[in-house]
């Protein structure tokens, strides 16, 4: 079971759960305190965490869980004050039964990490931090435009029916950004009317899925003559050739949005 706990304004702390051992994970514990009262209610024992980046949005929470918690926290490697067990691109963790593979997404942070199993209790599962949302893709505020398409591109390839849980509730901005540039959408059309009825009963509108984000998310679809010409139109420059380009058009148009 992957659970969300909501911490912040619009972060969630997913907590992956063993039913059996009565143990959990949980990735990006920004803060310590909705997960120990979770954890205090449940009957649960902190065993690992997982980190994708350093933000403190999704960092804050580990010294003061591994004070109650002996757990071990898998992340990037410069993170040494928190991180037990560094790791980088291609590396293969586990997290109960589950092998997951790291996959270094450059781009919103240069330390950025995504964390892919295609067997959690028999889903595929990306657990994918600030670099892919629902309708939208992460800040850039280290890496390069060219690195988040890049990195974008890599998660792209993973199976259409891999679930996505990212770190941020920030759909309905993102729709509402997407609708923009890709007014004629149906299934954006669709899909944003049922998140607005979902947040307004304030349940989460994650995760969501790859193929749903192919064909929904303009940080995906960039190559779509509709979206570029709105961004282009929106930016007020001329069309671009280069696929990273038309995808850096994008990015700097929601920017400004
Ligand atoms: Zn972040
Ligand atoms: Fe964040």
């Amino acid at each position: 079971m992957i659970h969300p706990i909501p911490a912040f304004h619009d972060n969630y702390i997913w907590i992956l759960i063993n039913n059996n051992s009565a143990e959990a994970w949980v990735v990006d514990p920004g803060d310590a305190k909705p997960v120990l009262s979770y954890l205090t209610e449940h009957n649960l024992k902190l065993t690992g965490i997982l980190l994708t980046h350093h933000h403190h949005d999704h960092t804050g929470g580990v010294l003061p869980l591994r004070q109650q918690y002996d757990c071990i926290v898998i992340g990037p490697a410069h993170l040494q004050k928190l991180v037990t067990h560094p790791v980088e691109d291609k590396d293969v963790i586990r997290v109960f039964d589950a092998q997951l593979e790291v996959i270094a997404t450059p781009g919103h942070t240069l330390d950025h990490l995504c964390y892919f199993t295609n067997n959690w209790q028999g889903n595929k599962v990306l657990f994918s931090g600030d670099t892919l949302f629902r309708g939208g893709c992460g800040r850039l505020f280290e890496g390069t435009a060219e690195q988040m398409h890049s990195s974008l591109q890599k998660l792209a390839k993973l199976p259409h029916d891999t679930l996505i849980y990212c770190t941020h509730e920030y759909t309905l901005a993102n729709y509402e950004f997407a609708l923009a540039l890709e007014p004629s959408n149906a299934l954006l059309q669709k899909n944003n009317k049922k998140v607005t009825e979902l947040r307004q009963k304030d349940q989460p509108s994650l995760p969501t899925k790859l193929q749903l984000e192919q064909d929904t998310n303009p940080f995906l679809r960039f190559e779509q003559d509709e979206i570029h010409a709105n961004a282009c139109a929106h930016l007020q420059q001329p069309l671009a050739k280069l696929s990273s380009e038309k995808f850096a058009l994008i990015r700097k148009a929601k920017d400004i949005f």
